[in-house]
């Protein structure tokens, strides 16, 4: 994909290599003692590229974490920092475990091993590699991993920034949570803005009414899916999860489900849908928008020319393979990149980051100055009004709603759209604009290397 982009590129002689390889990678081996003997794990910290600093990306805990794929993901995150214009550079981590293997406090003391081995090599720390969440790990994790730093650093007045995606009272954010499955909603919504790409999906009209099949009921999944159900009238007709699939074309209650997964630990027995053993299958099913959001690789060779979807969403990373990736667009299947359609979650990571450095919740100086001055304005027009005897109502619910002065959830979120239709717009623009370009992801892929070459250029490399 890398390369497919590059060869559309007019870049100095090198550079395109120097972008292209991953700049180290740590891998370490540790033991912890556990139920009476040393149990030995695999981690992984490789670091892409350091054009800007610190470098970001996630921590993942599975058993198919390899060097590989950690390279692969770190080379995506340098990207995805580029494409939504986060001032960082790309890295990535990966611990080779099953997470629901081992119980809480043993998953602690592993968590803090591997990080006192990053700390102590610089690789989390708040101005040079700061990691955030990814599959298998979520706040507890950063929740350790802070503390674990700032143990090791305690005079770093900085250290809550060593890493996001933290509990809101280890320093973390309103809103990243939800941010990358918000992040999929704000970037279809923006999809559905211009009816020249709703248009070449061969769709029609917004995303009400839209039948959308899920893969993957996790953070990413969960969130996308419900806010697309809540508030953009989209009907979730699929939900793959590992145990299987359930379907119902007349649309599943995606908060029923959920709360099914987290009790049954599967959606295997819930009891409002039709269930089938391989979940797979139901990749293949018709819908208008297909959302991958559980693992890479799940639209290969071998099931990519049954894809019905017109739409797919990367929402998680790698989803679809370079082969897949082949078949699907002479197809003319749309597919909107990981690289820019899972970016919310590094996008909220960016401001809880902004927010440790700068030692204040957004919104705290401002909110209260923004509401007395639109009481201002209110009681203005209503002294106007009944001066001269116009008897102005103001709609019902607006005073309330004009009143309030945002708070951290709303900044963020509001800085979260923003990023998500900015960056689809530079994509669109090299989509629509050149001829050589047919596709999101090559358009994508072209915005963010243009920017890392710009940066290496600025530094006379
Ligand atoms: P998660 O662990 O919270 O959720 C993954 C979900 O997928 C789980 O519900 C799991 O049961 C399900 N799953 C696992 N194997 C499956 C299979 N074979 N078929 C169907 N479902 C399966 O992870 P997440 O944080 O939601 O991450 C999902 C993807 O999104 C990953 O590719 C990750 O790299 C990417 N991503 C996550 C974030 C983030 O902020 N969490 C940000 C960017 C990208």
């Amino acid at each position: 994909m890398f390369n497919r982009a590059v060869a559309l590129m007019d870049l100095p002689p090198g550079l395109e290599e120097k972008i292209r390889v991953c700049n180290a990678t740590y891998t370490v081996r540790f033991g912890v003692r556990l139920r009476g003997q040393i149990h030995t794990f695999t981690g992984y910290r490789s670091v892409h590229s350091e054009h800007m600093e610190p470098v970001k990306g996630g921590i993942r805990y599975a058993m198919g974490v390899n060097q590989d794929e950690v390279e692969a993901l770190a080379a995506l995150m340098t990207y995805k920092c580029a494409l939504v214009e986060t001032p960082f550079g790309g890295s990535k981590g990966g611990l080779r475990i099953d997470p629901r293997e081992y119980d809480e406090h043993e998953l602690e003391r592993i968590t803090r091993r591997f990080a006192y081995e990053l700390i102590k090599r610089d690789l989390i720390n708040p101005s040079q590699n700061v990691p955030a969440p990814d599959m298998g790990t979520g706040e507890r994790e950063m929740a350790w991993i802070v503390d674990q730093y700032a143990r090791m650093n305690t005079t770093d007045i900085n250290a809550r920034a060593c890493v996001t995606g933290k509990p809101l009272n280890s320093g973390g954010i309103a809103g990243r949570v939800e941010a990358t499955g918000r992040g999929v909603q704000y970037a279809l919504r923006e999809f559905f803005r211009d009816p020249r790409d709703v248009e070449k999906a061969g769709l029609s009209g917004s995303l009400d009414g839209k039948r959308v099949i899920v893969q993957g009921l996790g953070n990413v999944g969960y969130h996308a899916a419900k806010f697309l159900q809540e508030e953009d009238g989209a009907v979730i007709v699929g939900i793959i999860e590992r145990d299987g699939a359930l379907y119902d074309e007349s649309g599943l209650d995606v908060n029923a489900v959920h709360d099914w997964l987290v009790k049954h630990g599967g959606v295997t027995g819930y009891p409002d849908a039709g269930h089938t053993a391989e979940g797979a299958v139901v990749l293949e099913q018709e819908c208008d928008i297909l959302i991958p959001a559980a693992l890479e690789g799940v639209i290969n060779l071998q099931n990519a020319d049954r894809i019905k979807a017109p739409l797919i969403i990367e929402a998680a990373n790698g989803p679809i393979t370079a082969g897949a990736d082949d078949v699907l667009r002479k197809k003319g299947t749309i597919i909107i990149p990981d690289m820019y359609a899972n970016a919310g979650g590094v996008t909220v990571s960016y401001f809880e980051w902004v927010k440790n450095l700068s030692h204040i919740r957004f919104g705290r100086m401002q909110r209260r100055q923004e509401e007395t001055r639109h009481q201002l304005l209110i009681d203005e027009l209503e002294r106007l009004s009944s001066d001269r005897g116009l008897g102005w109502q103001l709609s019902p619910g607006f005073k309330e709603k004009y009143l309030r002065g945002a708070d951290e959830l709303e900044l963020v979120r509001s800085g979260l759209d923003d990023t998500m239709r900015i960056a689809y717009q530079a994509m669109r623009e090299v989509w629509h604009g050149r001829d050589d370009v047919d596709d999101l992801r090559t358009a994508a892929y072209l915005v963010a290397i243009e920017r890392v070459a710009a940066s290496y250029r600025a530094k006379g490399l």
